[in-house]
């Protein structure tokens, strides 16, 4: 009863040249791990050189020979039931990728028991009319609409036999009278039909397209088992390793008492496995033996048994969990490096992701309410009680609540909330909002542009279109797709056994990485966290981040606020001292700064400024001492303060700290003014600001040296980088680096030696950009700030513009989503441009990028292929980065060499 393949090659080989098509076993893998396949063959087409005459001869041959071919073949004429499948090089559209072939006359052979049931008859004929004939699904449905209302039944298998066989007949008259043809009972001619169809279809395909030599297409034909054939005892699947662990040892995936074609289908274990003898069991378990001893990797063998032995259908690479998958490249990492390379391509980003982070449990999508969805900005997931009133977080977390913070529109009144909350729902913004970039900082999940939100703070709910929930309700929000559930849903942790096997994976992408992946983090512990993760320094501190914390916005603001209000008298000050030291013997320099300094003596408001000032080097000093001490000699780059008006000052606070500093209404109202700049990300920004405020400046270099120095006297081994945010110019550059110089020599005085620093600029405006050569010559290092950047390139707002512009129909024939994907054809051109002239005039300079897209695995092919250095992130994006960077140091050769 076995099929003789040999047999057939050798007709075959008489029949077709090579450059025709061709004939061979089964499945050559099968025979090479010792196992016995069913019988069965593929034939192989290659379209010759002449596309056109060619693959029209090959149809016409196929369609004269395959039918003498097929009935010569030993099985042809044993089995009740084969499949006919395909595989090829071009996407052949509509073409289901199996047809099943089944014997509707019942005598043929001596394998059946018995021959198919008017059941099996009948689906196997709907199915068959509408895959191969394309048989159109509604003149059946008709029919058997018919006999189902005649008999009272709703499904076809509460039909009586006798009913049964009539629908049947009915089918079959029916597709004779509508193609003239008589529908194919005989297993050969449904085989014939079936293989002709994709033939058909492949040879349409090469002649609609561009000539392409090496289109191939592979049809193979096996004979299937099921319970109708007498030697049949059942058919399941076996993988060599487990799927959702990754541990080595047979794990049998499919029910043995399924057809063939119920496991090819995705039939999942079930309680009829028992019912298979031990014997059995043992004899597919021995079937995973033999693959181990010729190959390590995890393999798929879909089987039948039969009363003679086990044949193997099909062997595959199975669908693995994501945690499997990288338990196996872990395991035979350890065994062949070359077997880690070939498999680490499998590994996604989000596959990495969810092996370190909590996650809602299934259940949620399933069993809880969905009250909407929006931009998942950042990564996790949480569960919590809701609150709308920023004041009320405190409360209820002192009650021991996790909190989920929404509101409307970000602002600078929620910081207290934000800081206190478990997770972070907004009703606007996108991508490179500054919230979003916070709560990606500090770990916590965020969804922005939730479509339908409304927040009532004063009342004390959110509304999520009809969904009312109050302040205090359960909620469970998925930061990794976006979605908002009411309830008390489930947070799942990671197994141990997941997170430990993904950080053994991530190391070793480590060794094979050449961009560097940095954190962005802005306390000593979020920094922890970044290198528990796996960061190699930290690319991005923002000071004004470190001032968001509670008990520090109202210094900040009262910082800022006083900073505009005492304008005149610094301005009056530095212009005093300047023309004392430039013209120290002008008549009347020095009477001058001593009248400025009089009046700043007796301004409260700047007497209080100073004071702030102080206030704010202590905690600097402090903070960022921490900082360089866990960091232990890892880079450390501070930026200098880049508040974003809008984003820490409202009306609010103008009034409140206008109150405490007796400020007059004409200062208060040109203080709205200033702050109030219509698109408040432009204009006094980063070093704008430092060259504004010496003053301001000076007491952070102040902050940063001092911290140096301490961490320096304490054996730390110190490596800072302070980074200039906004620079347009190289003169400002310049200007900043020798107020830095003059302050690093008065703090670090003796220590000079010991604390190594450099000055470095943001490329994150167009012109800088443009200037990076000039600015390279004055720069330690550049650090592209892709959010700004994009803005400024786009000139569109990174917090409002991408509902208006993006999504709303202004690019009608081409999608650009610059805040979620990232631009290379118009950013990214920029940025190559800009790299290569930096080191026209600085060749070995450092470049790294600090904008969201540094952990934007996409992005991240395009910064190693321009030469970036490293990259900076926030926490929860650094496993993407650094698989990401590991796989493509292994991926062809224009990168990073
Ligand atoms: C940037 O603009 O890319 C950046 C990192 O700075 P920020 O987001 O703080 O403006
Ligand atoms: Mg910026």
């Amino acid at each position: 009863m076995i099929f003789n393949p040999q047999m057939s090659v050798r007709q075959f080989g008489s029949h077709f040249g090579p450059n025709d098509w061709s004939v061979k076993w089964p499945a050559d893998e099968i025979y090479e791990y010792g196992l016995v396949p069913v019988p069965g063959i593929i034939l192989d087409f290659h379209q010759g050189h002449d596309p056109l005459s060619d693959s029209l001869d090959t149809q016409k041959r196929f369609a004269a020979d395959i039918r003498p071919f097929l009935a010569q073949c030993k099985w042809i004429d044993q089995p009740q039931i084969a499949i006919v499948e395909w595989q090829s090089s071009a996407v052949l559209g509509g073409l289901p990728r199996q047809v099943l072939a089944r014997e509707l006359t019942s005598t043929t052979g001596n394998g059946p028991l018995t021959g198919p049931t008017s059941l099996d008859r009948k689906r196997f004929i709907e199915r068959f009319g509408r895959d191969v004939y394309r048989f159109s699904a509604p003149d059946f449905h008709r029919l058997e609409h018919n006999y189902l209302r005649d008999s009272d039944c709703d499904r076809d298998h509460e039909l009586s036999e006798s009913s049964l066989n009539l629908l049947v007949d009915a089918y079959l008259r029916e597709y004779h009278e509508a193609s003239q043809q008589l529908f194919p009972q005989a297993l050969l001619d449904q085989i014939v039909a079936a293989s002709e169809l994709i033939l058909r279809a492949w040879t349409r395909r090469i002649e609609s397209s561009s000539r392409s030599a090496d289109s191939w297409l592979s049809i193979s034909i096996r004979q299937q088992f099921d319970s109708q054939c007498a030697s049949f005892l059942g058919a399941g699947s076996v993988c060599t390793h487990d799927p959702e662990s990754g541990g080595r040892g047979p794990r049998i995936l499919s029910a043995f008492n399924a057809s063939l074609m119920e496991i090819r289908a995705g039939v999942t274990v079930s309680s009829s496995t028992t019912t298979l003898s031990d014997e059995y069991n043992s004899g597919i378990e021995k079937i995973c033996e033999l693959i181990s001893q010729v190959t390590l990797e995890v393999r798929q063998a879909d089987c039948a048994v039969l009363d003679d032995g086990v044949r193997v259908d099909n062997i595959s690479i199975p669908l693995l969990s994501p945690s499997a998958m990288i338990q196996i490249i872990v395991d035979r990492s350890c065994v062949s490096k070359s077997a880690f390379r070939g498999l680490i391509g499998r590994v996604s980003g989000a596959d990495v992701a969810a092996q370190l982070s909590p996650k809602l449990s299934e259940r949620c999508d399933r069993e809880l309410v969905h009250l909407g969805t929006g931009f998942p900005a950042a990564q996790g997931a949480a569960v919590g009680v809701l609150c709308c009133d920023p004041d009320n977080a405190n409360a209820l977390v002192a009650k021991g609540y996790p909190v989920i913070f929404c509101a409307n529109t970000p602002g600078p009144e929620q910081m207290t909330a934000v800081f206190l909350a478990s997770g972070l729902l907004f009703g606007t913004g996108g991508a490179t909002s500054h919230v979003a970039v916070i709560a990606r900082g500090a770990g916590l999940p965020c969804i922005l542009g939730i479509a339908g939100l409304i927040v009532d703070t004063a009342g004390h709910y959110a509304s999520f279109g009809t969904e009312i929930i109050r302040e205090g309700e359960w909620i469970a929000m998925d930061g990794n797709t976006g979605s908002v559930y009411r309830g008390k849903g489930e947070l799942e942790p990671p197994p141990d056994s997941a997170s430990m096997s993904t950080r053994q994976l991530l190391k070793e992408c480590d060794k094979l990485a050449r961009i560097h992946v940095y954190a962005n983090a802005d306390t000593a512990s979020e920094a922890g966290a970044a290198y528990g993760l796996g960061a190699q320094g930290i690319g991005l501190c923002r000071i004004e981040h470190m001032l968001l914390r509670p008990e520090r916005l109202s210094l900040l603001q009262r910082i800022l606020v006083a900073l505009f209000a005492c304008q005149d008298l610094t301005d009056l000050r530095y212009t005093a001292r300047r023309r004392v030291s430039q013209y120290q013997k002008s008549e009347g320099a020095s009477e001058l700064l001593q009248e400025a300094e009089l009046k700043c003596l007796e301004s409260r408001a700047y007497q209080t400024y100073i004071a702030d000032l102080r206030c704010l080097e202590e905690f600097l000093t402090d903070d960022i001492r921490g900082l360089i001490d866990v960091s232990a000699g890892r880079n450390v780059v501070i930026r200098l303060l880049d508040p974003p008006l809008s984003e820490f000052l409202n009306e609010a606070a103008i009034d409140l700290v206008s109150e405490s500093l007796s400020l007059s209404s004409a200062v208060k109202t040109r203080l709205r003014a200033f702050v109030g700049e219509r698109n408040p990300m432009l204009g006094l920004r980063g070093i704008r600001l430092c060259l504004r405020a010496p003053e301001l400046t000076d007491a952070q270099l102040r902050g940063i040296f001092r911290a140096a120095a301490s961490s320096a006297a304490n054996l730390c081994p110190v490596n800072l980088d302070i980074l200039v945010p906004f620079v347009s110019d190289p003169g400002e550059l310049i200007a900043l680096r020798s107020r830095a110089n003059s302050i690093a020599d008065e703090v670090l005085c003796d220590r000079g030696g010991e604390v190594r620093y450099r000055v470095g600029a943001m490329v994150e405006t167009p012109r800088a950009a443009i200037l990076s050569e000039e600015i390279a010559r004055v720069a330690d290092f550049l650090s592209f700030g892709t959010n700004d950047l994009t803005q400024f390139t786009w000139a569109c707002s990174r917090d409002s513009s991408e509902g208006s512009v993006f999504s709303g129909g202004v690019y009608c024939d081409q999608e650009f989503e610059p805040f979620s994907i990232f631009d290379k054809s118009g950013v990214g051109r920029l940025i190559a441009l800009a790299i290569s002239s930096a080191r026209r005039a600085s060749p070995d300079i450092t470049i790294g990028v600090c904008g969201e897209y540094g952990g934007d695995p996409r992005a991240l092919e395009f910064f190693g292929q321009v030469g970036v250095n490293y990259v900076s992130c926030a926490l929860s994006s650094i496993p993407v980065a650094r698989l990401r960077a590991g796989q493509l140091s292994l991926e062809g050769d224009n990168f990073g060499d």
